[in-house]
């Protein structure tokens, strides 16, 4: 498997802000531009002395408005070329993905937490968010593992420890007595035990926090290291560190996010986190891996020399990993398994040295083959082939050729040609004035709603794959 190792966050930024650049108002985009993305989206406002994050609230009501008839579609459909535009801007920018992550989240459990600016209380409001982040992660990154920290009281504990079952933080982080909001956080702390966390790690897979900070200080130990010292070691470490504040803009939250080419931002409202934490969750586009001297890999990098690339200029250089496929256990008698030592039933063989693992996908505890099941393998293609956009049909192009009348996925009937008017067509870029969406290469017509189902759930095109 292919894994590239040229590490260059500031191409992502830039492409990042492209987008961002033409994207039109709406919540996320102004989640973007008032936060993760930095300031220089924002430099169009009134008052170039503020911050980003003061920017004003924008409100999402406010952007739907009723067209003369006192109706709503033309709103709605905008709203749906909103999103493909953005899909499409998404897609055409050629970027390398990792796809074999591992995530600390580091949760700030202080007494902050308790602050009710979000209802009924930002600790509440918190894990609400983060049980639902989790999944949609573990269903976005299936080769991705996860793992929490939380800081209270000066210190740092591990909630759950690297792992790839999202059952598992699901059921931790329901426990509310034993996450109550206490005391201050350090943040030094939390950093330290997560880098030890990750230490054991191979470098091909993208090592990665996320920090949900409440409070507006931190509260670190006295001694020789400071978090200036472990802010270096997250960089020679290559962990990339993105932090979500809640209180407001922390200078050395900001330096360790841009330093480790991770992502800053601070809330505006129970949304704006939202957003902020699910622009986490697709697999960054580059990963950070120091290149090792394999005769395997120099083959594949004189191999793609000779192909183009022009996103940095540099040679990406390939990488193979080595990945089992476990065999599954009936859920017969109970055996003690090598991850937990605990008696439990069913489970997974490693296929190397054959101890029973809970779960996968895991790195085997006895030998350290990672261990994935093809499913999850073949899912974390979705961003590494994804399905090409489909070109919008205009009348003209319809009326000439012998096209179906039909879907060819639901089989709906399209709008008959004849009665489109002028003015409809020339509704928002990337809405088809004809209502249908053609695969460029099966050349099969599909509407839009089976056009955001296949790019969105499905991930590859019914007609390419007949
Ligand atoms: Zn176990
Ligand atoms: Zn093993
Ligand atoms: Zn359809
Ligand atoms: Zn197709």
């Amino acid at each position: 498997m292919p894994l590239d190792s040229n590490y260059t966050p500031a191409v992502e930024d830039e492409e990042e802000d492209d987008i961002l650049d033409d994207d039109l108002p709406g919540p996320s985009s102004r989640g973007k531009k008032g936060g993760i993305a930095g300031n220089k989206a924002n430099g169009k406002g009134k008052d170039p002395g503020r911050h980003a994050w003061e920017a004003e609230y924008k409100k999402s009501w406010d952007i739907v408005q009723e067209d003369e008839s006192g109706s709503l579609e033309s709103a709605v459909e905008s709203l749906l070329a909103r999103g493909r535009r953005k899909r499409a801007l998404m897609a055409d920018t050629p970027l390398r993905r990792s796809i074999i992550r591992h995530l600390f989240i580091i949760l700030d459990l202080s007494e902050s937490m308790n602050d009710k600016d979000y209802r009924p209380t930002r600790f509440e409001v918190i894990l609400g968010y983060l049980r639902s982040y989790v999944v949609e992660w573990f269903d976005q990154n299936p080769l991705g593992q996860i793992g929490i920290i939380m800081m209270r009281d000066r210190l740092s504990e591990v909630l759950v420890p690297m792992g790839g079952n999202p059952q598992e933080i699901l059921s931790v982080l329901s426990d509310k007595r034993k996450l109550e909001p206490s005391g201050e956080p350090s943040l030094q702390n939390g950093l330290v035990m997560a880098k030890g966390g990750m230490s054991h790690l191979p470098t091909t897979s993208s090592l990665e926090t996320l920090i949900i900070f409440s409070s507006i200080s931190t509260a670190d130990p006295d001694g020789p290291s400071t978090i200036h010292t472990v802010l270096q070691d997250l960089v020679t470490n290559e962990i990339r560190t993105s932090i979500i504040a809640l209180a407001g803009e922390i200078k050395i939250c900001k330096q360790i996010s841009e330093r480790t080419g991770g992502k800053f931002g601070v809330a505006l409202d129970q949304d704006h986190l939202k957003d902020l934490m699910w622009e986490t969750i697709p697999p960054p586009a580059t990963t950070i891996s120091n290149p090792t001297t394999i005769g395997v890999r120099n083959a594949l990098a004189a191999a793609s020399a000779t192909g183009k690339n022009g996103v940095t200029g540099k040679t990406p250089v390939g990488d193979l990993m080595v990945m089992g496929f476990p065999i599954q256990l009936p859920l017969g008698g109970e055996t003690l398994c090598a991850c937990h030592g605990l008696l439990k039933k069913g489970g997974y063989l490693c296929p190397r040295c054959g101890s029973k693992l809970c779960d996968v996908p895991t790195d085997c505890e006895v030998c350290g083959l990672m261990v994935v099941s093809s499913p999850h393998l073949a899912r974390s293609f979705w961003f590494l082939f994804p399905v090409a956009n489909y070109g919008v049909l205009a009348v003209e192009e319809v009326m000439d050729s012998s096209t179906s009348d039909t879907c060819a996925g639901c089989d709906v009937e399209f709008p008959d040609v004849t009665s489109i008017e002028e003015g409809v067509a020339q509704v928002e870029d990337g809405v088809s004035p004809t209502g249908r969406y053609r695969c460029a290469k099966c050349r099969n017509d599909f509407c839009a709603d089976c056009d955001l189902y296949i790019h969105d759930t499905l991930h590859t095109c019914p007609g390419c794959s007949q």
